[in-house]
C-alpha cells in the first residue's frame, strides 16, 4: 500500500506515516519547550522548516510517495502568504524549502502544502469515511481556522469573516476590524478581559456574571453569524469544531443561534460536532491531501 508522510503545523510540529487514512507507527512531535504552547512564535521561519525537514529526515528509507503538510494562513502554490499567528513565516516558501527532504528511487518526493483546517477536514472527512460529502472545521485558538473538505484552491480565511459593524471591535490578530477572530481568539480574548483569563470568563458566565455572559452570548452568536454565511455562500452540512478552545462552545446555543439566521428550506441541516484536539487527524488529513493532488497530477 502507498505510503504518505503527513505533517501538523498547529501550536507545535507533528509528523507522521499515513497508510490507508491511519498513522502508522508513532507521531513524531517537536516542541522547542516541552510545556510551552506557543513555541513557534519565537521560531524564526527558517528554523521551522528546519526542524520539519529534520522530522522527514528521520522517515527516510520508507517507501513514501508524497509530503503533505497543514500550516496555519493563506497558502498559495506552497508559498505561506500570510499568517497572522506566525508573522515571521510570511512569504517563506515551505514547499521549497522541503523539497529534497526525502526521495523515491532517486527522485525527490513531492511535497504538497496546505491550510491546517483544510487538512483537519481531510483527517476527519478520511477518518469517517466521509470522503464524498462537503465538510468543514472551525480550529479555535489564537487564530480562528476554517477548513472545507474536499479541498479547493481558494483563501477560505473564514476565521476573519465579518461578524459586527461595531468600530470598536478591533481585537483581532490581522488587524481587520469586527472579524470573528477578534471576538472569539483566545489572544483576543485575553485583550479584551485584561483582568481575566477566558477560562475564568466562560466560568463567571455559568455562575451569572452579567459581563461575562454577554461576552459568551456574543461568541457564540459571532461564531453562528460566520457559519451562516458559510451556508449560505456553500449549503447545508456537517460543521466540526476543534482546537484547544472549542471546548468553551455549546453547540446547543450555536446551533439554535444558527437556526435564527438561517432561515431558507434548502438550506437546513448543518449538525456541529466538537472534537478534541487530535494531531493525528490533522496528520491523516494532510497526507490525504497530498496522496489525493499527487494521484491528480
Ligand atoms: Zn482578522
Amino acid at each position: 500500500m502507498r505510503r504518505t508522510a503527513g505533517v501538523l503545523v498547529m501550536e507545535h510540529i507533528a509528523v507522521g506515516l499515513v497508510e490507508g487514512n491511519k498513522v502508522v507507527g508513532p507521531l513524531r512531535m517537536v516542541r522547542e519547550k516541552a510545556d510551552s504552547p506557543n513555541a513557534l512564535h519565537s521560531m524564526p521561519a527558517d528554523k521551522i522548516a528546519e526542524s520539519i525537514r529534520q522530522q522527514l529526515e528521520s522517515l527516510a528509507g520508507e517507501q513514501i510517495h508524497a509530503i503533505g503538510l497543514g500550516f496555519p494562513g493563506v497558502i498559495r502554490d506552497g508559498i505561506v502568504e500570510d499568517s497572522p499567528n506566525l508573522q515571521q513565516i510570511k512569504g517563506f516558501n515551505l514547499q521549497a524549502s522541503l523539497t529534497g527532504a526525502l526521495k523515491l528511487d532517486g527522485k525527490d518526493v513531492p511535497v504538497r502544502v496546505f491550510n491546517d483546517a483544510d487538512a483537519m477536514a481531510a483527517g476527519i472527512a478520511a477518518t469517517r469515511g466521509k470522503l464524498g460529502k462537503l465538510n468543514r472545521v472551525w480550529t479555535l485558538g489564537n487564530g480562528i481556522g476554517f477548513g472545507r473538505f474536499p479541498w479547493s484552491e481558494g483563501v477560505w480565511e473564514g476565521g476573519h469573516s465579518v461578524v459586527t459593524l461595531d468600530p470598536k471591535e478591533n481585537f483581532c490578530g490581522c488587524g481587520g476590524r469586527g472579524h470573528l477572530e477578534g471576538i472569539l481568539g483566545y489572544r483576543s480574548m485575553r485583550m479584551r478581559f485584561l483582568d481575566m483569563e477566558p477560562e475564568e470568563v466562560f466560568a463567571n458566565a455559568k455562575t451569572g456574571d452579567t459581563r461575562c455572559a454577554d461576552f459568551v452570548t456574543r461568541c457564540h452568536r459571532a461564531l453562528a453569524a460566520a457559519t451562516a454565511t458559510s451556508i449560505h455562500m456553500e449549503g447545508p452540512g456537517p460543521f466540526y469544531l476543534t482546537g484547544p478552545t472549542a471546548k468553551f462552545i455549546d453547540i446547543g446555543l450555536l446551533g439554535r443561534f444558527v437556526h435564527e439566521m438561517v432561515k431558507m428550506s434548502p438550506l437546513q441541516g448543518s449538525p456541529f460536532e466538537i472534537i478534541p484536539p487530535n494531531d493525528e487527524l490533522g496528520v491523516i488529513g494532510a497526507a490525504v491531501n497530498a496522496e489525493r493532488a499527487a494521484l491528480s497530477a
